[in-house]
C-alpha cells in the first residue's frame, strides 16, 4: 500500500501522488512570534514532524517551508482587533522586532526539545514585503481587488471557488448575510490584502506600497513565501484545523486568484489539543508552555510521546494522567531499548528473518494509512515482546522505526550502575528529595542545600542525573 493521506480539500482519503515522482513541496504554517508556543500549537508541529519524517522513511526528498509570522495577524484570524505584535510590545516595552526575535528563539527552542527537524526554510514576513506586494499588484491587474477607506481588500464575489476547502456555502457568503463589522468592506467575508492609514495610524511597522505606506494583511505572506520558495502548484500544506475557514480559505482565493490555477494538492490538519474540554489557547488563557511541563519534571520527549499516542485528526485531552502514563511508558520503552543495546548490536537489515521483516511492511503500512502514529507506536511494543525475532532484530527495527518516531531511541542513557541502583529509600528521605527538588524548582537553593544535609545525616547520598535525582545509601 502507498500513502494515503486524509486530504481536507473534499474530506477524503486520497492516494498521495506527488508532482514531482519522489519529490515533496510542504508547506506549514509556522508560529506568530508574539508568545511563547503552547503546547497545542507544539501538537500541531509535532504532527507535521511526524508527516516529514514518514514521507522521509518512505523516500521522499521533502522540501519543508514555514513562515514566521512577526507582523500582520491581527487578535481575530479576520481583519478585527488589534496586531499580536504590536499588542505584545505595547505590554512589554520592548520593539515589535526585540519581540519577534526572542519569540522565534524560544519557538525553535521548543521545536529543537521535542526533537522535531527544523524546516529546510524558515522565512520571515517581514523579510517578504516585496513579494507581498508584488502578489497584491497582480491581484489588482486580474481585478480581484478593491481599495476602501485606505485598505486594498480582496473581493470574494470575483473568485466563485471561495470557500470551498472550509465547505462555506454560498448562500452565507452573500454580502449582509453576516453582521457587518468592517464598513469598508462589500462582502463580510473580503479580506485584507494591505492595511494603510485606515486602521493603525501608529503602527510601527510599515512600509512603502503603491497604496501609500502600510503593512500586510496577515494572509498574504503565506500565499507569497510559500510560491516563493515552493512554486506555484506544489504538493501538501498544513495547519491546525482552526486556519481552515479563514486563514487557509483566504490563502487559497488568493493564490489562484493570482495564478489561475490550482494552487495545493493535499491539505492537511490537525485537531485541536483541548484541555478541561475547551481548545487550548492563549486568547482564552488556559495554556501550558514546554518550559511548564519541564519545570514539572518532564522531558520534553515524554510530550512528544503522550501526541504520538493520539492520531493527528481527533481531538487530544489533555492531562497530567495521561502526561505520566506517557512518561512512564517512555522510561520503560528507553529502558528495554538500552538492555537491547547492552546485550546487542543492531541486526543487519539485509539479513533479517522474514519475521523481522514483516515487521517493516507492517510499520510502513501503519504510518502509510493516513499517518497513524498511535498504531506504529503500539508496534514497537508488540516486537519487543516477539519471541520470533532476536535481540539484534529487534534493536535494529526500533532504531529504524524512531527515524519516524523521533524519540531519540538511539541515544538512551545508560542504566545506572550497580552501587547506583536506586536504593530502597525510607519514607523520611524521600519526603526531603521531594522537598528539594520542590525548591529547585523554586531556585531557593539554600533550602535546597540544607535538604541534602539532612539527607547524608540519614546515611543518604543523592545525585542529580538528566533523568532525575537517584539516592543510594553512604558507604
Ligand atoms: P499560531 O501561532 O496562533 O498561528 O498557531 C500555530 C499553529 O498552532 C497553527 O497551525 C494553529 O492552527 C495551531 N493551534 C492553535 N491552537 C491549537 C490547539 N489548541 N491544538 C492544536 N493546534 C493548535
Ligand atoms: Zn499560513
Amino acid at each position: 500500500m502507498g500513502l494515503r493521506l486524509f486530504n481536507t480539500m473534499g474530506r477524503e482519503i486520497q492516494d498521495f501522488v506527488p508532482i514531482q515522482p519522489g519529490k515533496v513541496g510542504f508547506y506549514g504554517c509556522g508560529p506568530t512570534v508574539y508568545n511563547y508556543a503552547h503546547i497545542g500549537n507544539l501538537r500541531t508541529y509535532v504532527f507535521e514532524d511526524f508527516l516529514k519524517r514518514t514521507l522521509t522513511y518512505l523516500g521522499y526528498k521533502v522540501k519543508h517551508v514555514m513562515n514566521i509570522t512577526d507582523v500582520g495577524h491581527l487578535t481575530s484570524d479576520a481583519d478585527d482587533g488589534e496586531d499580536k505584535m504590536e499588542k505584545s510590545a505595547k505590554a512589554t516595552g520592548k520593539s515589535v522586532y526585540e519581540i519577534a526575535d526572542f519569540y522565534t528563539k524560544a519557538f525553535f527552542n521548543d521545536t529543537d526539545r521535542l526533537n522535531i527537524i527544523r524546516p529546510t526554510i524558515s522565512c520571515k514576513a517581514t523579510d517578504h514585503i516585496k513579494e507581498m506586494i508584488d502578489l497584491v499588484k497582480t491581484l489588482e491587474e486580474r481585478g480581484y481587488t478593491y481599495e476602501s477607506g485606505g485598505n486594498i481588500y480582496f473581493s470574494i464575489d470575483k473568485f466563485p471557488e471561495y470557500g470551498r476547502l472550509a465547505l462555506l456555502d454560498r448562500q452565507s457568503l452573500q454580502a449582509g448575510a453576516r453582521i457587518e463589522v468592517d464598513g469598508n468592506k462589500r462582502n463580510p467575508h473580503d479580506f485584507v490584502l494591505w492595511f494603510t492609514k485606515s486602521k493603525f495610524e501608529n503602527h510601527a511597522m510599515i512600509w512603502d506600497s503603491p497604496w501609500g505606506k502600510g503593512y500586510p494583511g496577515w494572509h498574504l505572506e503565506c500565499s507569497a513565501m510559500s510560491m516563493k520558495y515552493l512554486g506555484k502548484h506544489f504538493d501538501i500544506h498544513c495547519g491546525g484545523i482552526d486556519h481552515i475557514p479563514i486563514h487557509h480559505t483566504n490563502e487559497i482565493a488568493q493564490s489562484e486568484a493570482a495564478t489561475g490555477e490550482k494552487w495545493v494538492n493535499y491539505w492537511l490538519h490537525a485537531e485541536f489539543l483541548v484541555l478541561n474540554k475547551a481548545k487550548m489557547s492563549k486568547s482564552a488563557g488556559n495554556f501550558l508552555t514546554l518550559d511548564r511541563l519541564v519545570e514539572q519534571g518532564y522531558d520534553p520527549l515524554d510530550y512528544r510521546y503522550f501526541c504520538l499516542g493520539g492520531h493527528y485528526r481527533s481531538q487530544l485531552q489533555f492531562s497530567f494522567e495521561s502526561l505520566d502514563a506517557a512518561k512512564k511508558a517512555r522510561a520503560n520503552l528507553n529502558k528495554a531499548v538500552r538492555e537491547l543495546m547492552d546485550r546487542t548490536k543492531p541486526a543487519d537489515k539485509a539479513s533479517m528473518s522474514d519475521a523481522a521483516k514483516k515487521y517493516i511492511e507492517i510499520f510502513t503500512a501503519d504510518i502509510s494509512d493516513d499517518l497513524n502514529s498511535p498504531r506504529a507506536l503500539a508496534r514497537i511494543w508488540t516486537l519487543l515482546k516477539d519471541d520470533a525475532l532476536s535481540d539484534a532484530e529487534k534493536l535494529a527495527l526500533i532504531l529504524d522505526f524512531d527515524r519516524v518516531l523521533g524519540l531519540k531511541l538511539d541515544s538512551v542513557p545508560a542504566l545506572p550502575s550497580q552501587d547506583e541502583a536506586p536504593a530502597d529509600i525510607p519514607a523520611e528521605v524521600q519526603a526531603l528529595i521531594d522537598q528539594r527538588n520542590q525548591a529547585r524548582k523554586a531556585k531557593d537553593f539554600a533550602t535546597a542545600d540544607q535538604c541534602r544535609a539532612k539527607i547524608k545525616e540519614l546515611g543518604y547520598e543523592i545525585k542529580d542525573t538528566p533523568q532525575g535525582t537517584t539516592c543510594k545509601k553512604c558507604n
